[in-house]
């Protein structure tokens, strides 16, 4: 004669169970087929009575033997299940049974004592924008001004949203409750729940004639010049905050905050790794072998640092305090100097034969272009 599932089936869950597991799965079906999530689906519909009724038998000790007993008979059988308006599952039944698991999930608006949920001030969102500046400025800081496209109180409403002289009535789909309640017949009771009211948003009011400034939105968008100190020492991709500077918030609520992104342009001469500079310069063979004074870009202009005879290529110095300001404290970073040593390339003949004297001097023997580099791969193949 039943047709009906096997409650554990319906719940997912196995015959030994325990009360926390199936409480578990019960809450997740529960909310998955629930009607306020799922308006106008009959399957759902049926999903969620069957849910709550392997809930109903299996959260109860005694049904629960008897169901484990007797199957689905055994539970008819205790009149559990009276249909319409049935023992236990007449309306308030119904609610109380769930008021403690919906009563997180749906915010009280679920079954009875509901409250008019009337919002109050809310805190305005927070803006991000991004600042572009150059590698400089980043290192010594800069004052910049920043257009940012935000709300703004509406002048005309002074943020109400009603135009002036006129004000905010109840809301006649709500009566000022700010949602909506529904109660669904079922074959177990009448199933109430709650939405928000969509016609006053859930605020309980209307406007009686919305302000023509701002559309009876209570805020207007505008761009505004903000100045930004943006301090020495900032890296790209660092923030900046400003706080109480984002959007207006609503009904009087504060602004929310603005995120300026500092993006730092990259320099033609220079990396950055934290608060140090790198720098690649680049010497003669002679300047390298015989040492020199040189001269070397920093961010404060031209220092001097004389390199050592015998210098290598791929040597770094440090020029101490030549970094980047640091972001707190008075100190600065170094910079570091790699040496590269050039190898001179397109000599005249002139040159050639003073390095062909050199390397003699130096006892080497050196085999000039006899050939190219194709050429000497050639050449091995023939000599097979
Ligand atoms: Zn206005
Ligand atoms: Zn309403």
């Amino acid at each position: 004669m039943s047709t009906k599932r096997d409650y554990y089936e319906v719940l997912g869950v196995d015959k030994n169970a325990d009360e926390q597991t199936i409480k578990k799965a019960y809450r997740k079906l529960a909310m998955k087929y629930h009607p306020d999530r799922n308006p106008d689906n009959k399957e759902a519909e049926e999903k969620f009575k069957e849910v709550n009724e392997a809930y109903e038998v299996l959260s109860d000790a005694t049904k629960r033997q008897n169901y484990d007993q007797f199957g689905h008979e055994g539970v008819n059988g205790q009149g559990g299940f009276g249909g319409f308006g049935g023992q236990g599952f007449g309306g308030g039944g119904f609610e109380d049974m769930f008021g403690d698991i919906f009563g997180d999930i749906f915010g009280g608006g679920f079954g009875g004592g509901s409250r008019p949920r009337r919002r109050g001030p809310e805190r305005g969102d927070d803006i991000k924008q991004t600042v572009n500046i150059s590698f400089e400025e980043a290192a010594f800081g800069k004052k910049a001004s920043i257009k940012v496209n935000r709300s703004e109180e509406c002048n005309e409403c002074h943020g109400s949203g009603a135009k002036p002289g006129t004000s905010k009535k109840t809301c006649p789909t709500c009566n000022g409750q700010g949602e909506v309640r529904t109660v669904q017949r079922t074959p177990f009771g009448n199933i109430a729940s709650s939405r928000t009211c969509s016609t006053c948003g859930g605020e309980g009011e209307v406007l009686e004639t919305p302000c023509t400034k701002c559309s009876g939105k209570g805020s207007v968008r505008k761009v505004k010049t903000i100045e930004v100190d943006i301090p020495a020492g900032i890296d790209d991709g660092q923030m900046i905050k400003l706080s109480g500077q984002g959007e207006v918030g609503s009904k009087g609520g504060p602004r929310g905050d603005l995120y300026i992104v500092v993006n730092v342009k990259p320099h033609s001469l220079f990396t950055r790794d934290g608060f140090d500079i790198y720098f690649e310069m680049p010497i003669t063979f002679s300047q390298a072998a015989l040492g020199d004074e040189i001269e070397v870009p920093t961010l404060d202009g031209k220092v001097k640092y004389t390199i050592p005879e015998g210098t290598q290529t791929g040597t770094v110095f440090r020029l101490r305090e030549k970094g980047i300001p640091k972001l707190r404290g008075n100190s600065r970073g170094d910079q570091y100097v790699k040496v590269i040593v050039d190898t001179p390339k397109k000599l005249n003949e002139k040159q050639k034969e003073l390095l062909r004297q050199f390397a003699a001097e130096c006892g080497e023997e050196v085999h000039e272009k006899k050939s190219s580099f194709g050429k000497k791969i050639e050449n091995l193949f023939k000599k097979k």
